[in-house]
C-alpha cells in the first residue's frame, strides 16, 4: 500500500480510502478511524474547517443586494441551478458550484445541485430525518417494481438507533409503521397554529399526522454523546449558512472533527479522484488516481478498501470512468445498471393559505422546523389507490409575518413594521419516483471539463405513475387547509425536474442478484469485493423520506462489515 506519484515513488499508506467528506464520506471516515485503521479521505473541493461560515453572523443589511444574486450573475455563473429561484443567493452561494466551472449535459432537463468542498451538502441540507420502514423496503418486491432490496427493516434498525444517537435527531414519538420512531431528542414543538393545525386534520383524517419535523438541530446537547465541535441549538434558523455553535449535524461539526482525535484521519482536499484502479491480477481494486485541481498533480494512491462517498452522481461517474480490460464498462458493471435507475423525489406541489383565528397570538424568536406530514396513501387496505403505487410526504410550517408594508412611506412605514400581520400556512410535498432502467446519467467520453475528466448527461424524467400521485398530493394539500378552516387557499403543481430535491438516488443500486444489481446486502461491489458505495446511488427505491439518515446507517454497517470482513483476512 502507499502513495505513488506516476514516476512511481511511494510517499504513505494507508488502510482505507474514502472518497468525498460529506455527509455520508463523514460517516464513513469516523467509523473507519474508530476502528484503527489509517484513512484517506479525499474531497475534490477546498479545505473547510468548523467555524469558517463566511456568511453565518451577517446581518439582512450586511448581504449585498437585499442577498440577491444580481440576474447578470445568475445567468453567467448559474443558469441551471437558478431555474430554482429559491436556491442560490448571497448568503449561501460560496456553497454552490457554478454551472460554468462544472459544466453538465441534459437530454432532460436535471437540477443537479451541488457544492464541492469539505463537508459537502452536510452544510447546507435542511436536517430532516426520518427512518424508512418495510412498506419501502418491500413495495419493489410486492409490486414487481425493478428489484427487491436485499435487507429489511430489522436489519438496519440497530445502525438508525446507532446514528441516530450520535447525530442528535429531534423529533416526537407517534407510533407510525411508515416513519419509525427513532432515539429522538426533545422535538422543536409545534407553534399554537401548528399545533391547531394538527388537531383539526386530525379530526376529520385521522390517517393524516401533523408531527413537528424531525431534525438533526440538537435540542439538548449531551458531550459525552454529540462529539466533535458541537454545541445546543440556539434556533437562529440560519443552519444552511454554516453554524458556529455547531447546533446541527454536518461533517465538519460531527463526523470529522471525531475521526481527527482518533489521529489516523488524512485529509487531502482539492483533489479530484478520476478513477478506481482494478488490479486484475489480485481480482479487486488496488487505489485510486486523482489529480490536485491547484497543482494539476497527479498521482495514484493505493489502499486496502475503498468507500464511494463522492455523492449519487459523483460516485457513480467515478465508477463510470473506471474502465479496465476486466470492466470495460465501468467498475463492477456486469449488469449494466450503473448509472441506470436514476431517482430524485419529485416537488414543486403543494399548497398555502392565510391561517385564520389566532389573530390575538404571537410568537417571538425563530425555530429550525416547522411541519412534516408523512406518507398516508397506500399504507393499507384502507389506504389504497386505484390510480397510482407508492406515496407522498409533506414539509411545511405557519407562521406569522409582519403586516403589509407596501407602498407605505415614513411614519406610516414604521408603525407597519412594528405590527404583526397574518399567520400563514404553507405545505410542499415530497413525492415518491420509481425506479425506472430508462432514467440514467452516462459519461460523454468524446467531451472533457477542465480538469480532463469526462462531463456527465443526464435523461431522466417524471412518468405516468409521478404524473398522478402529483394530483393527488395537491388535492390533499388543499384538503387538510380546508379542515384547517382556511378559504384563501392557493396550489400549485409545477413539474420540476428531478435533481429539484435533492434526493438524487440508485445509479448504482443493491440487490440480491448480480446480474441485476451492482451492491450486495452490505453495499459491496457485488464484482468488487474491496469497494463499497453507501451515498445515495445504492438505493433499490426512493421511498418518500428524505434519505441522508438511512445513508448514514448503511455507512455505519457497511463499515463494520468491512472489519470483520478485514479481520478474518477475507479483505
Ligand atoms: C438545500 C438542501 C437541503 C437538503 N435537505 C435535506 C434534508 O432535509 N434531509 C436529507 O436527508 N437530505 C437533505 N438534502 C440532501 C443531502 O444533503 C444529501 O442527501 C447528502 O448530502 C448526500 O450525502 P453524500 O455523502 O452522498 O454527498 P455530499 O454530501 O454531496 O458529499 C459528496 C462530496 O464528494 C465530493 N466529491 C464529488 N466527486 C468527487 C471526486 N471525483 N473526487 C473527490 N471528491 C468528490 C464532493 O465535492 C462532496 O464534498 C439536502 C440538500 C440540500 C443541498
Ligand atoms: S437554528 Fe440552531 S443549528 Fe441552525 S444556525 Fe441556529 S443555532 Fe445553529
Amino acid at each position: 500500500m502507499g502513495t505513488m506519484t506516476l514516476n512511481g515513488k511511494i510517499k504513505s499508506k494507508y488502510d482505507a480510502i474514502v472518497i468525498g467528506s460529506g455527509i455520508s464520506g463523514g460517516y464513513a471516515a469516523m467509523e473507519l478511524c474508530k476502528k484503527g485503521y489509517k484513512t484517506l479521505m479525499l474531497e475534490r473541493g477546498r479545505m473547510v474547517k468548523h467555524g469558517e461560515y463566511p456568511t453565518a453572523n451577517l446581518d439582512p443589511w450586511e448581504l449585498p443586494t437585499q442577498n440577491r444574486v444580481p440576474s447578470e450573475e445568475l445567468e453567467k455563473h448559474y443558469p441551471k441551478q437558478s431555474r430554482l429561484s429559491w436556491w442560490v443567493h448571497q448568503d449561501n452561494k460560496h456553497w454552490i458550484n457554478k454551472d460554468d466551472e462544472y459544466p453538465y449535459e441534459e437530454v432532460e432537463r436535471f437540477d443537479w445541485i451541488r457544492g464541492h468542498h469539505v463537508g459537502g451538502r452536510s452544510i447546507m441540507w435542511g436536517r430532516h430525518c426520518y427512518r424508512w420502514s418495510d412498506l419501502d423496503f418491500e413495495a419493489n418486491l410486492k409490486e414487481g417494481v425493478a428489484v427487491d432490496w436485499p435487507f429489511r427493516y430489522k436489519d438496519i434498525q440497530p445502525w438508525y438507533d446507532y446514528v441516530e444517537t450520535f447525530v442528535g435527531v429531534s423529533g416526537q414519538k407517534e407510533g407510525l409503521k411508515q416513519i419509525p420512531d427513532g432515539k429522538f431528542l426533545p422535538p422543536f414543538p409545534l407553534n399554537c397554529a401548528e399545533q391547531n393545525f394538527r388537531e383539526e386534520v386530525k379530526k376529520k383524517y385521522p390517517e393524516r399526522v401533523v408531527t413537528p419535523g424531525r431534525v438533526a438541530n440538537l435540542t439538548e446537547y449531551k458531550p459525552e454523546i454529540h462529539k466533535g465541535k458541537r454545541g445546543q441549538c440556539q434556533s437562529r434558523n440560519r443552519c444552511w449558512r454554516g453554524c458556529p455553535f455547531g447546533g446541527y449535524f454536518s461533517s465538519v461539526s460531527a463526523t470529522i472533527p471525531v475521526a481527527e482525535e482518533t489521529g489516523n484521519l488524512t485529509i487531502r482536499s482539492n483533489s479530484i479522484v478520476s478513477e478506481i484502479i482494478f488490479d486484475e491480477k489480485l481480482g479487486k481494486a488496488s487505489g485510486v488516481k486523482l489529480k490536485d485541481s491547484v497543482t494539476g498533480e497527479e498521482m495514484e494512491i493505493s489502499a486496502r478498501i475503498i468507500f464511494c462517498n463522492a455523492s449519487t452522481v459523483g460516485s457513480t461517474a467515478i465508477l463510470l470512468n473506471s474502465r479496465s480490460k476486466a470492466f470495460p464498462n465501468g467498475l463492477g458493471n456486469g449488469s449494466g445498471e450503473l448509472g441506470h435507475n436514476m431517482m430524485d423525489h419529485h416537488y414543486g406541489m403543494g399548497a398555502y393559505a392565510p391561517y385564520p383565528g389566532f389573530e390575538d397570538t404571537y410568537y417571538k424568536g425563530r425555530k429550525p422546523v416547522g411541519f412534516y406530514i408523512p406518507r398516508f396513501r397506500n399504507i393499507d387496505e384502507a389506504t389504497n389507490q386505484k390510480e397510482y403505487i407508492r406515496g407522498f410526504g409533506y414539509q411545511g410550517g405557519i407562521s406569522r409575518g409582519r403586516a403589509d408594508t407596501n407602498g407605505k412611506l415614513g411614519e406610516d412605514l414604521k408603525d407597519a413594521i412594528f405590527k404583526p400581520g397574518p399567520y400563514y400556512a404553507g405545505m410542499t410535498c415530497f413525492g415518491e419516483m420509481l425506479p425506472y432502467h430508462e432514467n440514467r446519467m452516462f459519461l460523454n467520453f468524446d467531451k472533457n471539463d477542465k480538469h480532463g475528466l469526462p462531463t456527465i448527461t443526464f435523461d431522466a424524467k417524471l412518468r405516468e405513475n409521478e404524473f398522478k400521485l402529483r394530483e393527488d398530493g395537491v388535492k390533499c394539500a388543499v384538503e387538510m387547509l380546508e379542515a384547517a378552516g382556511c378559504t384563501d387557499i392557493k396550489s400549485y403543481n409545477d413539474a420540476t425536474a428531478p435533481g429539484a430535491c435533492i434526493h438524487e438516488m440508485g445509479t448504482a443500486r443493491m440487490g440480491r442478484d448480480p446480474k441485476t444489481s451492482v451492491l450486495n446486502k452490505w453495499n459491496q461491489m457485488h464484482e468488487v469485493a474491496n469497494v463499497f458505495v453507501t451515498d445515495g446511488a445504492c438505493m433499490t427505491s426512493s421511498g418518500t423520506q428524505n434519505p441522508s439518515i438511512t445513508y448514514m446507517a448503511l455507512t455505519a454497517r457497511a463499515v463494520d462489515y468491512a472489519h470483520k470482513q478485514m479481520n478474518k483476512g477475507i479483505l
